[in-house]
């Protein structure tokens, strides 16, 4: 821990450098092109759940009161081939009300817009609007739609079919429709088991969640005046009102919204988005060989088994297969477009939306995005262990190996949860975020290590007391000076350097004052020099100056400057003592003087024994 801190205390530069590169790139991210971000984001987020869907809904097992019955390709065939159009006269609905009616199911739901047309026959459509009164537990639909008021009037809908709302909530805006299709008056006059059916926003096309609750103003007749908001609820969530009243005696009277967007049901929950919508949860496709799906039934096996059952033959369709069931009737054909793209199916019938819809009321199982602060702790976790495992790990490959591994196990971790809790927590943004701070944790690893080899360098070639070159250093010049000469054809030039009577200076005034003195001396000669030339500690008190381009002349000019100074400089041991420091010098040139290293320090060093022999504090020449 302490060594940890030593670092980022060392590296506080580069930290805080990289902290305000990481915040500009997300200042970039987040500012700059806000909404693509936002919706690249959304997308990859929402796929992500497609994926997680996809993988949940092979084990899962549906509600086995609730079956299908649908107008497939076959049927579809059947229907045009019997009736020569489409779309079929009402009374064949009729008719499939009555046969299912005949086994006592607990409800039906007719998923077709019984809308007045051209093709509206009145004795058939007689026939339909008589099955919707004799059977209250018959549901249809209507939609609502944004058509402008001069294609299409917009119809004032029965107020027997609005619902009074009393919502707490201050978050909630329930997108407002501006117009409505609105089905045949005399059904709506025979019931009022009638809900909308709309679709939530779609992104890429793709269904997840549902609106439960429509907002249509009440319009002033005559110029479309807004007059009052109106709510109407989602017909399977109409159905589950009626169910959990009639068989859990929930006594539902008031339809409530709570402060933080809940619907209330009695005892029951169900947790809306801001816009009153819902996200399913998929049991993926329906089908005769799965036992664990909705079970489904062609709509020409039932006209058939009606006509027999009238006929006295036998059914294809067992005699109690719709007991006590909740059926939900409606179209598959892709040509009709009654087929939708959901997360685990391409071509999801809008009557399996709905039943699915419906199992997950009934379950509790509608899917909760996990709050804002957990997805964000979420972040946080991984960031910090993409950030471990790059401080950690040494090698490249293994970090990234363990990274994959975390991102790994979150994924599992994300699934498991949605898949156990219904719960929907962030896969995008997480991913995306630890991978940047991978990348980021990765330059700051890389900068840290540079400055670490600078460092390194810096003690390998330095002389501690000092602060010279050391004498290893001094060698790598000589033999890089000499080559470079060597090669231009330049000359260079070296002064040797010794302190005069130093060992009785350390006698007279101790070790430390003699360091001082050669911190002092040291400090005094990088003075007089020019910034590129070399100042090294040979060794001892002696020091050597490495003058790249400099010939004996300048060379001599420096020694004596050097000599000169320290001669004049007083240095103040303590308050009351002041000394004077000499030194001897020795200079040597190449190429006049020799060739390589060893025969230029040879030569100067018998320069500056000259110096010594001459009577100290002075340059040295040799004959
Ligand atoms: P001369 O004028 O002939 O050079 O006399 P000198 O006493 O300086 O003789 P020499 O160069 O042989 O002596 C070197 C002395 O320098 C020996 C040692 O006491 C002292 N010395 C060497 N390195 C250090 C050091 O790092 N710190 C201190 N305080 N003294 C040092
Ligand atoms: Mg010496
Ligand atoms: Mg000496």
């Amino acid at each position: 821990m302490k060594d940890l801190l030593n670092l980022i205390y060392r590296h506080r530069y580069d930290i805080f450098l990289s902290l305000v590169l990481i915040s500009t790139v997300i200042f970039m991210c987040f500012v700059f092109p806000l909404n693509e971000t936002k919706n690249i984001i959304t997308s990859i987020e929402n796929s992500s759940f497609d994926l997680r869907q996809k993988i949940i809904s092979k084990h899962k097992t549906v509600n086995k009161d609730i079956v299908l019955v649908s107008i497939d390709d076959p049927s579809y065939e059947y229907l045009v081939e019997t009736y020569g159009e489409w779309p079929i006269p009402r009374k064949v609905h009729a008719e499939i009300i009555d046969y299912i009616e005949s086994q006592n199911p607990k409800y039906i739901i007719m998923e077709f817009q019984y809308i007045k047309s051209l093709w509206s026959n009145k004795g058939s459509d007689e026939k339909l609007i008589n099955a919707f009164k004799k059977y209250p537990n018959v549901y249809t639909v209507f939609v609502f739609d944004n058509y402008s008021y001069e294609l299409r009037q917009p119809p004032v809908i029965d107020k027997k079919l609005t619902t009074e709302l009393k919502i707490d909530s201050d978050t909630l805006k329930i997108p407002k429709y501006k117009n409505c299709r609105i089905i045949m008056e005399e059904i709506i006059k025979a019931t009022d088991k009638i809900g909308h059916t709309n679709e939530a926003d779609k992104d890429s096309g793709i269904i997840r969640t549902i609106p439960l609750i429509a907002n249509y103003p009440l319009y002033n007749d005559k110029n479309y005046e807004e007059i009052k908001d109106q709510y109407f609820l989602y017909n399977t969530l109409k159905l589950s009102i009626d169910y959990f009243n009639k068989y859990e005696n929930a006594n539902i009277s008031e339809i409530k919204i709570d402060k933080n967007n809940n619907l209330i049901l009695g005892k029951r929950k169900i947790k809306l988005n801001e816009k009153g919508e819902v996200i399913l949860n998929w049991y993926g496709e329906s089908g005769l060989k799965d036992e664990n799906k909705f079970k489904y039934v062609s709509f020409w096996k039932i006209l058939k088994s009606s006509k027999a059952k009238r006929e006295k033959e036998k059914e294809l369709i067992p005699k109690d297969f719709f007991k006590d069931k909740i059926v939900y009737v409606g179209g598959s054909v892709f040509q009709l477009s009654d087929v939708r793209v959901s997360p685990t199916s391409m071509t999801m019938p809008m009557p399996e939306v709905n039943a699915t819809l419906l199992n997950n009321i009934l379950d509790n199982s509608l899917i909760k995005k996990a709050d804002l602060s957990y997805n964000l702790l979420i972040c946080l976790i991984l960031g910090l262990s993409a950030i471990y495992t790059v401080i950690k790990i040494r090698s490249i490959y293994s970090s990234v190996t363990m990274f994959l591994i975390f991102l790994g196990f979150y994924l599992y971790f994300a699934t498991y949860i949605m898949e156990k809790y219904n719960i929907w927590v962030w896969i995008a943004i997480p991913v995306v975020s630890s991978f940047i701070a991978f990348i980021f944790a990765f330059i700051i690893k890389y900068l840290i290590k540079s400055r670490d080899f600078e460092y390194t360098y810096k003690l390998a070639t330095t002389d501690g007391l000092t602060n010279l070159y050391n004498h290893r250093y001094f060698q790598e010049q000589m033999k890089l000076n000499t080559d470079k000469s060597k090669k231009l054809n330049k000359t260079f030039s070296l002064i040797m350097i010794d302190i005069d009577f130093f060992k009785k200076f350390n006698d007279k005034y101790g070790h430390q004052a003699g360091d001082a003195v050669l911190k002092h001396v040291a400090s005094t000669i990088k003075s007089c020099v020019r910034v590129n030339d070399i100042v090294c500690r040979y060794g001892g008190e002696e020091m050597a100056v490495i003058l790249e381009n400099t010939d004996k002349k300048s060379a001599l000019i420096t020694a004596q400057k050097i000599c000169e100074t320290i001669a004049s400089k007083k240095y103040n041991l303590s308050p009351d003592v002041q000394v004077n420091i000499t030194i001897s010098l020795g200079v040597s040139t190449y190429p006049e003087n020799g060739n390589t290293p060893s025969e230029l320090i040879e030569y100067a060093d018998k320069c500056l024994y000259c110096a010594k022999e001459n009577g100290r504090n002075q340059v040295g020449f040799f004959n």
